[in-house]
């Protein structure tokens, strides 16, 4: 991210719009300047003549009737003229009368105008020249610039004041919103309204545009991430129905449809656990198909499969839904579970799943030959903090008593 300083648009607008005024208020007051010298000029001639015309022919009466004082009084009252600077009357006899406002009259170019002799045109008895107050017309050229540049100057401020005002309400502020607003969204934030707070009655313009495109694009990611969270939300259904069959499968001893011996190694300790905490018996039914190779070899490993899977659901068949459980130990060989079961009512059970195996497991074979099956059966209590293996061992034992006294039968006998 950007780590420079913010320097606000308007700013920079401001301070170029200020100096470009500043520019163009010079060059019209310079302009204005010059046209004012030139106006001031020309008037001042004006001027200077009018005054030549008014005083001409009083002066050539004075000096025909050789009145030096009069002449005097005339050349004073001829500076009183705010134009004239400097006035000299030469006589023709050589006599010469003059005055003055200020020394200073090199500068300016003198008008010089003859004296005819009175109410005449031609002749001459003099001269008068008259030299224009050059203090009086920079004075003026001063004054008159100065008053355009005032104008410019306060028609600038005004100016720069109402373009400032704008440019704040209509693009400083709405802006400084919308990069407030940027920065602060976030991904769990997104639905937040945009809102600028601009003037009513506005007119529609880019800022509304940019406005109008968050609008849409939040519209636009908000039903993007709605959609993407319902196709997360079934991908994971999917998932995890994927799983739990998976796990099912995991589970299951496919052939017979019991549970398998990875199973029973897991589930097997949460039942002594539970017997132990609650104290409650717990028993365990060793069950193995008998004289089960004679089979395979007699009527071949398919036979012998079908015998494993009508044994594995005889067995679950018999049992407490949800309470009891069989799983497929190895080979032909079951664990039936009973949590909540004395031995008495375990052999109970034993025997009764016996007689059910025999009675039951029967497959018509070739020839109508049919196949008959029995099964030994080893039952034996869990007692209290006794390991799983020794368990195992025990009822094991007694499967084994029962192959051996002749099989299809429960071990131990019950008393
Ligand atoms: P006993 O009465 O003493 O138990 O004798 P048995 O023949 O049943 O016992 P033995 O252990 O001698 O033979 C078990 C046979 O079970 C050997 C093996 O080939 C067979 N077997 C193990 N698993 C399967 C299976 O999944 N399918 C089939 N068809 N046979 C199996
Ligand atoms: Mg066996
Ligand atoms: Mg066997």
């Amino acid at each position: 991210m950007n780590m420079e300083p913010i320097r606000p648009i308007t700013s920079t607008l401001i301070r170029r719009t200020l100096g470009w005024a500043l520019l163009c208020a010079l060059v019209i007051g310079s302009l204005q300047a010059w046209l004012t010298y030139e106006s001031v000029q020309s008037s001042f001639k004006r001027a200077v003549r009018d005054v030549a015309d008014t005083h001409v022919p009083l002066l050539s009466l004075a000096v025909w009737d050789i009145e030096p004082r009069t002449i005097q009084r005339q050349i004073n009252l001829v500076l009183e003229s705010p134009h004239i600077g400097y006035v000299m009357l030469k006589v023709s006899t050589g006599q010469v009368f003059e005055g003055a406002k200020s020394a200073d009259r090199a500068r300016a170019t003198p008008f010089i105008f003859n004296i005819p002799p009175p109410n005449r045109t031609e002749g001459s008895l003099g001269t008068l020249e008259l030299v224009a107050d050059m203090q009086a017309l920079y004075r003026e050229v001063l004054h008159s610039v100065a008053l355009v540049l005032l104008q410019c100057l306060v028609l600038t401020a005004l100016v720069l004041g109402m373009v400032v005002t704008i440019l704040r309400r209509d693009l400083e502020r709405p802006m400084r919103r919308l990069a407030d607003f940027v920065t602060s969204l976030k991904a769990d934030n997104l639905t937040v309204p945009l809102k600028l707070g601009r003037a009513p009655g506005h007119a529609y313009d880019e800022i509304d545009l940019v406005v109008d495109g968050f609008k849409t694009l939040q519209a636009s990611i908000h039903r993007h991430i709605s959609t993407l969270d319902a196709e997360v939300l079934e991908r994971t259904r999917q998932l995890e129905a994927a799983l739990a069959s998976l796990k099912t499968m995991s589970a299951l001893d496919p052939l017979t449809g019991c549970f398998n011996r990875m199973l029973f190694n897991e589930r097997f300790p949460g039942e002594m656990n539970r017997a132990q905490r609650y104290g409650h018996p717990l028993s365990i039914i060793f069950c193995d198909a008998d004289a089960f190779k004679s089979i395979n070899d007699g009527h071949g490993h398919l036979v012998g499969d079908r015998v494993l899977s009508m044994l594995g659901a005889c067995l679950q068949k018999e049992l407490r839904t949800d309470i009891d459980w069989v799983a497929r130990f190895g080979g032909e060989e079951f664990v039936v579970v009973l949590p909540e079961t004395p031995l008495q009512a375990a052999l109970d059970i034993a025997e009764r799943l016996r007689r059910d195996v025999a009675q039951r497991i029967r497959l018509t074979l070739h020839d109508d030959f049919e196949l008959s099956v029995t099964a030994s059966f080893g039952v034996a209590q869990w007692q209290s903090e006794e390991p799983m293996e020794l368990l195992l061992q025990r009822a094991d034992e007694w499967l084994y008593a029962a192959k051996k006294n002749g099989r299809n039968q429960v071990q131990p006998v019950r008393q």
